[in-house]
């Protein structure tokens, strides 16, 4: 029988949650709706992610819960990176999966349904030449603050990290299509339109980079924020940096990963930067525009990491004073260099040298937030607080704003930050501003 109503997991990164969305306008299109909380859906999608440990027994075990109670199942649909990685033999390990479709072949969703409603269990992990996105439908409703993919897939080769393997070569998506999709995002109403890509800052259309385009989509009516994600020192242009002081829509945050404070350890990832060289970008950028909030990534446990190495890591958190950062314990993945290099760090090292940043981070965080109270701003509601009558938003620098408001998702407030966690703060009303 053929699904009508369909659910979509998603896990992992932001792009995921974009592969989600354009998945759910697919479905959307074919005459399928989502299904509700409380409804067992006909379809379910496992969006995965590969990045880290465990990732594809972890996607197995999810399969295994979507067996009833009375022994049926949904259709099941396993997509994104471990559905990339793990290709035909998903179907020899789980007798459950039904469809097996990697991140570039999503458009094929459809007639891959049909198929398997049909007692097929189709597999597509091709990276095809012609963009998938050619094959998907228009963007109809957005939330206020909308993820835009424009750039796919990387050339980077970091021994850690599987993303080149799972999502292919690095590659842009034509400047006309990505403007395209903007305008539709704002007629579905977007206010903040936030570009996605692994690289984000390597787009180029051969004669343009990231900062021409960012230019471009500042001048779209409708769109009053530009936000970009995850950028690669090695791509960060002068022009991007200029934009950043010269771009009024451009928000003042920077998402620039540099992974280690250790320069033997950054060169045995393949990273192409040094701690000088980070520095001395982040000095340019914040030259351009001074009050811009700086995260990035952090990896700690990277194969013969000593604690000087992760030493010269907490004192990078410090020299930087990041207002926000990730960090997360290394994972070997398959197929990796890293994998196979000798003197992997036990697992009680990295949770404790992963707590003790996880502290430092904090208290940055913490810092860079406390240093806003008193700050009047605008901030871009996005949804319900959980609280009668509060309403959560994003001020210009991503924190998170709680306020007691009756806006709705997609108004700007104008309020004064009046106090400051390290995860979030609060803001008093000043006065609505026209949505
Ligand atoms: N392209 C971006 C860059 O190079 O900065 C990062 C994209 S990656 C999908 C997101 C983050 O996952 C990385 O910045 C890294 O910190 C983390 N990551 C990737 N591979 C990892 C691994 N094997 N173990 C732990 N963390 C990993
Ligand atoms: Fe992975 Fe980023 Fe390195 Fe590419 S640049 S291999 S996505 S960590």
């Amino acid at each position: 029988m053929t699904p009508k109503t369909f659910r979509i997991k998603n896990f992992g990164c932001q792009m995921n949650v974009y592969d989600g969305e354009r998945m759910s306008d697919l479905l959307g299109a074919e005459g399928m709706t989502a299904a509700a909380e409380d409804e067992e859906p006909d379809l379910v999608v496992l969006n995965t992610c590969h990045i880290r440990e465990k990732a594809a027994d972890k996607a197995y075990s999810d399969v295994g819960r979507l067996l009833r109670e009375d022994g049926s199942k949904p259709l099941i649909a396993l997509a994104g990176c471990v559905a990339q990685a793990e290709g035909a033999e998903a179907k020899r390990r789980s007798a459950m999966i039904d469809i097996v479709v990697g991140p570039q072949a999503y458009h094929r969703l459809p007639e891959m349904i049909v198929e398997a409603a049909r007692g097929g269990r189709p597999v597509d992990t091709d990276m095809p030449a012609i963009s998938k996105f050619d094959a998907l439908p228009a963007r109809r409703r957005a939330s206020p603050s909308a993820f835009l993919t424009v750039q796919e897939g990387c050339d980077k080769f970091c021994t850690y990290c599987v993303v080149p393997y799972t999502r292919g070569a690095e590659v842009s998506r034509p400047w006309a299509d990505i403007v395209t999709e903007a305008r539709s995002l704002v007629d579905g109403g977007a206010r903040e339109i936030v570009l996605l890509g692994q690289n984000v800052n390597a787009w180029n259309d051969g004669n343009r980079g990231l900062a021409e385009l960012i230019r471009a989509l500042a001048e779209i009516h409708g769109i009053e924020r530009i936000r970009y994600t995850t950028s690669h020192p090695a791509d960060m242009s002068d022009s991007l940096i200029a934009a950043h002081g010269e771009v009024a829509k451009l928000m003042p945050y920077l998402h620039l990963p540099v992974q280690s404070g250790s320069n033997r350890i950054l060169k045995a990832m393949n990273r192409s930067h040094r701690t000088d060289t980070y520095l001395r970008l982040l000095e340019k950028v914040r030259a351009a525009r001074p009050d811009i909030a700086l995260s990035g990534d952090f990896i700690v446990g990277f194969p013969g990491e000593s604690e000087a190495d992760f030493e010269a890591t907490l004192s990078i958190v410090d020299e930087v004073g990041y207002a926000a950062a990730y960090s997360f314990k290394y994972s070997p993945r398959p197929g990796t260099p890293a994998a196979t290099m000798e003197d992997q760090i036990p697992r009680e090292i990295m949770e404790e040298r992963l707590a003790r940043l996880h502290e430092r981070i904090n208290t940055h965080q913490l810092a860079f937030n406390a240093e806003k109270v008193g700050v009047d701003t605008q901030i871009l509601i996005e949804r319900k607080g959980r609280r009668d009558g509060q309403m959560i938003g994003r001020s210009p620098w991503l924190q998170s704003v709680h306020v007691e408001s009756d806006a709705r998702p997609g108004d700007f407030l104008d309020v004064t930050l009046v106090s400051a966690g390290a995860n979030s703060m609060a803001g008093a009303l000043r006065q609505k501003v026209a949505a």
